[in-house]
């Protein structure tokens, strides 16, 4: 090692999904959204002017953050805006996540929270997952800096009741607990209703996945203003132009079209569950996925080698070689056709 290596910060980095170029290929490893975002992205990409490329971004994000203040109800200054939830929860880790005592999250759950604990040196716990893969939130009444987990969680894909984050939240007044809800328009109702009643959560969301913008990279959390405005300190002490113009105005471009929103949510969720019985019949189980991907098992054929054996065939899943999930498939849903294609490869592989 050189010398000046000595005192260089050392991470072991998250590792993202791959992003195969292949112009023929069935793409359910990343959790995208397969359709294309709202039809009014084209017309925000047409009127877009170079002149918008010479001047630096509005700092505050007013437009894009005043749309998802009325989309949400909630006060503008109750919303922070980033670049994509991972920037957001980056953020929000070092704001807020600055104790002695551990801060506490799933031991099966997105693989980027422990990365950016180890990155900033806050201690952490994890808490076991039940067999079944839902949380216990009397696992949760120990000491702790603050809690995360996603809800659904990922890549189990299983919510939690309303009740079991109230009971969490209950339970620990001292602690601000982040509820990461990357998924939850596939699922049951959001914590976002929560946070006027309790000043230490905070809820994040992002435009990736329901919203088919994952190329636009666009991420909010929402809670008390007190914390809002902790979070707006920390980004304003690390890079005051976040969001773009373009991306500003492509992400207010997805929330003013609800209808189409509402109908693509929907489509995928009709698919996921049609796509769960198929892998019934086929004899895998999985926890019942409240998100748009699936995580399944196979009785007789290891995850491994099914996964190896789809990406022969140019179709991608998602695979964890981690303790408890190591025979497990994550699968995205894509379009119907692409489900059923995915489908018909699974059964010859099988057979
Ligand atoms: N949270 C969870 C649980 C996720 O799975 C993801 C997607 N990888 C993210 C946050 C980050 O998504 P994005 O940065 O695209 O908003």
């Amino acid at each position: 090692m050189r010398t000046w290596e000595k005192n260089i910060r050392k991470v072991v980095p998250y590792v993202p999904g791959e992003q195969p170029k292949k112009a023929k290929m069935i793409k359910l490893n990343t959790n995208e959204n397969p359709y294309p975002p709202t039809p009014n992205a084209k017309k925000v990409l047409e009127e877009f002017h170079t002149e918008h490329l010479k001047l630096y971004p509005d700092p505050k994000i007013e437009d894009l953050t005043r749309c998802i203040s009325k989309t949400y109800g909630v006060k503008e200054n109750q919303v922070f805006t980033g670049i994509g939830s991972d920037d957001v929860l980056a953020l929000a880790f070092l704001t807020f996540f600055n104790s002695d005592d551990p801060i506490l999250f799933p031991d099966i759950t997105y693989s980027f929270y422990d990365v950016w604990a180890e990155l900033y040196k806050i201690k952490y716990k994890t808490v076991a997952l039940t067999e079944n893969f839902t949380i216990d939130p009397l696992d949760y009444r120990q000491k702790n800096g603050g809690i995360i987990f996603p809800n659904p969680n990922a890549p189990t894909g299983v919510y939690e009741s309303l009740d079991t984050i109230e009971e969490i939240l209950k339970e620990n007044p001292d602690s601000v607990v982040i509820v990461d809800e990357a998924y939850i328009d596939f699922a049951g109702p959001s914590a976002l209703s929560l946070v006027d009643r309790y000043d230490h959560l905070l809820v994040v969301q992002t435009f990736s996945k329901s919203r088919s913008m994952a190329g636009v990279r666009i991420g909010f959390a929402i809670g008390n203003e007190i914390l809002i405005s902790y979070l707006n300190d920390v980004k304003y002490s690390f890079n005051s132009y976040t969001l773009n113009e373009l991306t500003i105005r492509l992400g207010i471009a997805a929330l003013e079209d609800k209808n189409y929103f509402e109908k693509r949510v929907k489509q995928l969720i009709h698919t996921r569950e049609w796509t769960k019985s198929r892998l019934k019949e086929l004899s895998f189980s999985f926890p019942d996925s409240q998100g748009n991907f699936i995580f399944a098992s196979h009785p007789s054929k290891h995850a491994k080698e099914i996964v190896q054996e789809l990406k022969e065939r140019n179709i991608y899943v998602r695979y964890f070689d981690k303790p408890r999930i190591n025979n497990y498939l994550r699968i995205t849903v894509g379009t119907e056709e692409e489900m059923e294609e995915f489908i018909d490869h699974l059964k010859d592989i099988l057979k």
